[in-house]
């Protein structure tokens, strides 16, 4: 009895932990957001963002990920909140989630409340993640509405498991994993491939993501198919 009690309030005591995956091929202000408005809807004391080595659904990153890794640190740079997490680059092979999620899970401990972000287009994907039926015994999963990326009225139907959404933040801090939430974010229609097809085009990143990153692509002259055609503003 003593035993069970104790074990309760441990468990309602864990702070949350978030966690944010993706390419960041550039990083940009859709992301950072997504990450920040993450961390004050659960009341997190920090949200992991997390570069992976491969991507599993596309053959070639246009930054090495070393490059992807840079920038990010440089658009996180004095954001208490916001932290990288380079685990996905230091192992070998496509970055699936669900070792991601693993790995986090035995450094937690099995009552941690994890919370992972993922855009509404990612989420949509999920039954083509491998092993995407298990991930839910590890975290809850944040949907974050994207510009462009509409939730489908049917979306239930396709995920891999039986979707437990909740409407109160509450809930998902108060247990470990298992839940959905929609998280409306403030509309950014921002993407890494208009970016990178607009740098193509000779056009400037400004204003789309951390001045520090445009900086850094303009000084790798990155995602630049012609380098005669870019211009500094
Ligand atoms: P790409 O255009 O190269 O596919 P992306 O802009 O979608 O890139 P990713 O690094 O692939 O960026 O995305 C990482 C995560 O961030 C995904 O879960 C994605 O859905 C989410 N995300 C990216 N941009 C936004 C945005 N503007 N609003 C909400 N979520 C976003």
């Amino acid at each position: 009895m003593f035993g069970l009690l104790a074990g309760a309030r441990l468990h309602n005591t864990q702070q949350a932990v978030g966690i944010f995956g993706g390419s960041f091929d550039p990083v940009h202000f859709g992301h950072l957001r997504a990450a920040l408005e993450l961390a004050f809807t659960f009341n997190l004391t920090d949200v992991r963002l997390i570069p992976n080595s491969q991507p599993p659904h596309r053959d070639v990153a246009f930054a090495s990920a070393a490059q992807r890794a840079e920038m990010l640190e440089l658009a996180l740079r004095g954001a208490a909140l916001l932290v990288l997490d380079r685990r996905e680059l230091d192992r070998p092979g496509p970055s699936y989630s669900i070792d991601t999620l693993q790995s986090l899970r035995a450094e937690l401990g099995a009552h941690a409340p994890l919370i992972m972000g993922v855009g509404a287009d990612t989420f949509q994907q999920l039954a083509s993640w491998q092993r995407g039926s298990e991930v839910i015994d590890y975290a809850h999963i944040a949907v974050l509405t994207r510009p462009g990326s509409p939730l489908a009225s049917n979306v239930d139907a396709a995920l891999p498991f039986a979707a437990q959404w909740a409407t109160d933040p509450a809930r998902l801090t108060a247990r470990p994993h298992g839940l959905l939430y929609k998280l409306e974010m403030t509309p950014l229609a921002i993407s890494s491939t208009r970016i990178r097809q607009q740098i193509a085009t000779g056009w400037s990143p400004r204003y789309l993501a951390p001045e520090t990153v445009c900086t850094y692509i303009e000084k790798h002259k990155l995602y630049v198919a012609d380098a005669a055609l870019q211009r500094s503003i």
